[in-house]
C-alpha cells in the first residue's frame, strides 16, 4: 500500500463518525424526482458541498432537474475520471412498512435505514467523501476528477442523452465509474464492465368490430388471439432460439476472456434455482448454456403478456374481437434496439401484415472490453479499499444507461457496487451497511491513487 493510501485511509479511521453525520444530513433531503420534491434544495446542498470539499463546483440547467458537476485539474498528464451518481431517490411509500422514517435515518444491526441510503446517495456520497479525504490530507488529487451527479436517473433519465452529446467538451474524461447497485450475494465486491440492453414493443390483432358469440360466429371470425399465438411461434422456437430475421446476425460469441470471467463467477447452481422454485431441469431453453452466459452473453425474448378474450372464472363462450401481447428483449454487444425493433418490425409484417406492431423504444447494451488499461487498477483499488477480492463481472443481466459512456461520449465505463446485496432498494427500509459505506469511501481513496499511477504509461 502507498503512503498516501495508508495516511488518507488512517484519517479515515480517524472521521467516520463525521462520515456518517454527513451522510446523515443529505439523507434527511428528500429529492423524489418522481413528485419533484425537494429537487432544488439537494441539487443547491451538492454544490455547496462539492465547494467545501476543494472542487469547482456548479449546476448545470438541463430541460428537466439540474446536474451537479464537478471538476479538479490537478495532474496534467494523469487519466481523468468521471464518477457519476443520482441525488434523486424512488418516492418512500408504503410508508407503513418502513421501520423508521424514510428520511430520519437510523442504524440498526450495522445498517443506515433510509430512502437513497443504498440508491444512490450513500454510494456516491462514499465517493465523495473520498475526494474530500484526499484533498484534506494531500493537498491535491492523485488524478483528474469530474462527478457528475443526475437528478432523474429514478425516472428513466430522459436527458442525460441529450446533456452528454450538448456538454461534450465538460465531460472530456478517460473512464466513467459508477458506484451503485447491490454487491453480489457472496458478499464478493465486483467490477462490471457492461450491461444488457433492451428493447420492448407491443403487437395488437384485431378481428370483429366487437367481441362475438363463439357458437353464433365461430368459424366466420377470425380469433385475434390466435394471430398473435401463430406469429409469436414462428419468432421463438421450441428449442429456444430467436428464429427473427437479422436479430441475431449481429450477436458474437463471447471472448475467451469474457467467458474466463465469467466461468470464475461463484454459483451454486442448484441453491440460485430453488430459491425461484426452479431446477436444472426446468432452466429455460436451450439447454446448453451456462448460468451466467444466459444473463450476460445471450439475448432473450420474453412475453411479457397476452391479452384478450375472457380470464375470469368457468367458461364464456366469446370470440374475442382484439389481442394484444406485451414483450421485451434483452440486447448484447453489438444490437441496438434500432436494428431488433426494425426486424421485429419486418418480421411481423412478413407474417402477419394485419397485426399492427408498436415500438415502446429501449436502451443499447454496454461493453467495456476486460483488456482495458484501467480494469488492473480499479481491481487493485477495490480489493484495497473493500479488503475483498472483486469479482470481475463481464455484463449485469439488466439494463442501465451505460451506453451514454461507451457510445455518446466514447469511453470505458465501469461500474461497482458498493451497497449490500439486502439494501432493499426502492423497497421500504432501504439500506446500506454502515462497514460497507466505509469501504466505499477507501474504495474511492484507493481508485484515485490508482488510477493517478497511469501517468506513466499516458
Ligand atoms: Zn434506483
Amino acid at each position: 500500500m502507498s503512503d498516501l493510501q495508508q495516511r488518507v485511509f488512517d484519517y479515515l479511521a480517524a472521521h467516520q463518525q463525521s462520515a456518517l453525520d454527513r451522510l446523515f444530513a443529505y439523507l434527511r433531503m428528500p429529492s423524489i424526482s418522481a413528485h419533484g420534491t425537494g429537487m432544488q434544495q439537494v441539487a443547491d446542498f451538492l454544490v455547496a458541498e462539492l465547494q467545501r470539499m476543494g472542487m469547482q463546483a456548479q449546476l448545470i440547467a438541463s430541460a428537466g432537474w439540474p446536474f451537479v458537476y464537478a471538476r479538479r485539474d490537478d495532474q496534467p498528464g494523469a487519466p481523468t475520471v468521471l464518477l457519476y451518481g443520482h441525488y434523486d431517490v424512488q418516492p418512500a411509500d408504503p410508508l407503513e412498512l418502513w421501520q423508521s422514517p424514510p428520511f430520519e435515518p437510523t442504524i440498526r444491526d450495522g445498517k443506515i435505514y433510509a430512502r437513497g441510503a443504498g440508491d444512490n446517495k450513500g454510494q456516491h456520497f462514499a465517493q465523495l467523501l473520498a475526494l474530500e479525504a484526499l484533498l484534506a490530507v494531500n493537498g491535491s488529487l492523485p488524478c483528474n476528477v469530474i462527478v457528475l451527479l443526475e437528478g432523474e436517473e429514478e425516472v428513466g433519465s430522459p436527458h442525460i442523452a441529450e446533456f452528454v452529446a450538448q456538454h461534450r467538451e465538460l465531460l472530456n474524461a478517460d473512464l466513467v465509474v459508477t458506484a451503485d447497485g447491490p454487491q453480489h450475494e457472496s458478499g464478493r465486491p465486483a467490477l462490471m464492465f457492461g450491461v444488457r440492453g433492451v428493447a420492448s414493443f407491443e403487437l395488437r390483432a384485431r378481428g370483429a368490430s366487437r367481441d362475438l358469440h363463439s357458437g353464433n360466429f365461430g368459424g366466420v371470425a377470425p380469433n385475434p388471439i390466435w394471430t398473435l399465438v401463430h406469429l409469436l411461434a414462428t419468432m421463438r422456437s421450441p428449442d429456444g432460439r430467436i428464429t427473427i430475421d437479422g436479430f441475431n446476425e449481429p450477436v458474437l460469441p463471447p471472448t475467451p476472456a469474457v467467458a474466463a470471467a465469467l466461468a470464475a463467477l461463484p454459483l451454486d447452481l442448484e441453491a440460485q434455482l430453488a430459491a425461484i422454485g426452479l431446477t436444472p431441469q426446468t432452466l429455460d431453453a436451450p439447454a446448453d448454456r451456462d448460468y451466467y452466459a444466459r444473463l450476460s452473453s445471450y439475448p432473450t425474448f420474453t412475453i411479457n403478456g397476452l391479452h384478450g378474450g375472457y380470464g375470469g372464472p368457468g367458461s364464456k363462450t366469446v370470440l374475442p374481437a382484439e389481442a394484444v401481447v406485451k414483450c421485451d428483449m434483452r440486447l448484447v454487444p453489438d444490437q441496438t434496439v434500432e436494428q431488433v425493433l426494425a426486424a421485429v418490425e419486418a418480421h411481423v409484417q412478413r407474417h402477419a401484415p394485419q397485426v399492427e406492431f408498436i415500438p415502446l423504444g429501449g436502451m443499447d447494451p454496454s461493453q467495456t472490453p476486460l483488456e482495458s488499461r484501467f480494469t488492473e487498477p480499479l481491481r487493485a483499488a477495490l480489493a484495497a479499499g473493500q479488503r475483498r477480492e472483486p469479482l470481475l463481472v463481464p455484463a449485469m443481466g439488466g439494463s442501465l444507461p451505460e451506453y451514454i459512456w461507451t457510445k455518446v461520449l466514447g469511453v470505458p465505463a465501469f461500474v461497482t457496487p458498493y451497497a449490500n446485496h439486502d439494501e432493499a432498494n426502492h423497497a421500504p427500509n432501504e439500506n446500506i451497511e454502515v462497514e460497507l459505506f466505509l469501504a466505499g469511501i477507501r474504495s474511492g481513496v484507493a481508485m484515485m491513487i490508482e488510477l493517478g499511477r497511469l501517468r506513466a504509461a499516458g
